[in-house]
């Protein structure tokens, strides 16, 4: 089997015969924060270019950087939510580059001293568990935004000329980084995906980050290398960039094992390089090769004075962790009675904030599970939006549900509701109102309806009289349309064939 590539694939169970995998994870969390790592410019995201700088995050010389304190604090939250230790003092560090996005020509991070250290998390697949030891969260600053202009593919190769957008330039990010996971055979793409979700529901619950894998909030950068079976040597690692979804992570990792699988057996080497996940081909290509150890020529940065959270202040922040997301799941999953599959669809949508927050405002768990996993979910999809942008919020989904479960409206009017609420025209009870979309239960103008509907069709209402009932269906019809769907179909039958016996 070949890729668009024209790698040579070794099928997945025969890697699993022969070699054990190895991972490894690398993710960088953006922070939430209000304004920049060192400087007071605006984070917000979409801003014209270059609008949200300043003589710091442009690196000028001269300008000199103060630590972001929630930023500070984020890390350390992160990390003991990771069960991490705390450095009692580190600094940061300048890792030096050329690329053009980095308008200092360097980037502040953090190299031998990280801030939180030494942590661990318990990530269960299919009822195993698979501990994950975290190595480091350290502090740093993304880089700018560069844009090629006039090639074909939008990389710099053809390109006329390159724009460059510093607004992201000195955005706070953390980066989490994982020891080599190992015994994890062939659940090792299920457990690199399963530990992303966790790290994204972690932060998510942290309200540390918003933590939207496509927006680039969270990048994943995963780690591969495959141990011949029965040796204790780690084999080459290859290093896949920039992967932004649950889904990939899991892809990458399973292409990268069938990929390097072949290559093993067939006797060749693997090279040390970074890779690119192409999503819609599944498959990875070659980047950046990584064969000679870069020099980034690390030094303490100078211009900032070093970190020392007192053992007091790591404590109070002890005390704000949320309720560890495991847990979490299984309190919901016993409060709400829903089967591992049921609460896997919610999971799987990131839906599960937006059912707590509608059985919260009295929304029945199964009715508010059937929202946003059906109707709103495919609107979403339909609109490319994230689940919550959809333009409905849990508490409107609540007293819709209410409107049905009083009978004022029947799903299908309830998704009329949806199309005012999401138009902007208010609450669900105002647009029933404005709509005039409420179920006619009134018998008498579903009487004259009906009245109206046999006289239209006196054939039809002659074989219903004859007993063939299925006749009725004609004429339950054109009442339907006579009501404009308000009203009760199983009601209109009912009082139809009352009316014809
Ligand atoms: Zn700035």
């Amino acid at each position: 089997m070949t890729d668009n590539w024209g790698d040579v694939l070794m099928d997945y169970d025969e890697v699993m015969d022969r070699f054990d995998p190895v991972i490894g994870l690398e993710v960088h969390v953006e922070l939430n924060t209000a304004s920049k790592m060192w400087c007071a410019c605006s984070t917000e995201f979409g801003a014209p270019p270059n609008s949200q700088t300043c003589p710091v995050c442009l690196g000028l010389p001269g300008s000199l950087p103060v630590v972001n304190g929630l930023a500070v604090e984020s890390a350390i939250r992160i990390g003991l939510a990771l069960n991490c230790q705390v450095a009692e003092w580190c600094r940061f560090a300048r890792k030096n580059y050329f690329y053009p996005d980095m308008p200092k020509d360097y980037q502040v991070s953090q190299y031998d001293e990280p801030i939180c250290f030494d942590g661990h998390v318990d990530i269960e697949v299919e009822g195993e568990v698979f501990r994950v030891e975290i190595e480091r969260v350290h502090m740093e600053e993304d880089a700018g935004k560069l844009l090629h202009v006039g090639g074909s593919t939008g990389r710099i190769h053809g390109a006329d000329y390159s724009l460059l957008d510093y607004n992201r330039a000195g955005v706070p990010l953390m980066e989490v980084v994982t020891k080599p996971i190992r015994g994890t055979g062939a659940k090792a793409p299920q457990v690199g995906r399963a530990y992303m979700q966790f790290l994204r529901d972690t932060v998510r619950a942290l309200g540390v980050s918003h933590a939207r894998m496509e927006q680039g909030n969270l990048r994943c950068d995963a780690n591969i290398s495959l141990m011949p079976k029965g040796t204790d040597e780690l084999g080459t690692r290859t290093e896949t960039k920039n992967v932004n979804s649950l889904k990939s992570v899991e892809g990458a990792l399973r292409f990268e094992m069938c990929r390097q699988g072949e290559i093993l057996a067939s006797g060749g080497r693997i090279k040390q390089e970074t890779r690119m996940w192409h999503e819609t081909g599944g498959y990875t290509t070659p980047g950046r090769s990584k064969e000679q150890a870069e020099d980034y020529r690390y030094f303490p940065e100078p211009d900032l004075v070093p970190i020392a959270p007192s053992r007091e202040w790591v404590e109070e922040l002890r005390a704000t962790l949320p309720e560890p997301p495991a847990q979490r799941l299984k309190r919901l999953q016993t409060a709400w009675g829903f089967s591992d599959r049921e609460l896997g669809d919610v999971r799987a949508i990131g839906a599960l904030d937006l059912v707590d927050a509608t059985v919260a405002a009295g929304c029945a768990p199964a009715a508010a599970r059937k929202w946003w996993t059906g109707e709103l979910s495919r609107r979403a999809n339909e609109a490319s939006v994230e689940l919550e942008d959809v333009g409905v919020s849990p508490i409107q989904v609540a007293s819709l549900q209410q409107l049905v479960d009083r009978g004022i409206v029947n799903d299908k009017l309830a998704r009329q509701v949806i199309d005012g609420v999401i138009a902007g025209e208010g609450t669900p009870d105002e647009v029933v109102a404005s709509r005039r979309l409420a179920v006619v239960s009134d018998d008498t103008a579903l009487l004259l309806a009906i009245d109206a509907a046999i006289e239209a069709d006196p054939g039809a209402a002659a074989k219903v009289r004859d007993g063939k009932v299925a006749a009725a269906g004609a004429l339950i019809g054109a009442v339907m349309r006579q009501m404009k769907g308000t009203a009760d179909a199983a009601k209109v039958r009912q009082l139809l064939l009352e009316r014809l016996a």
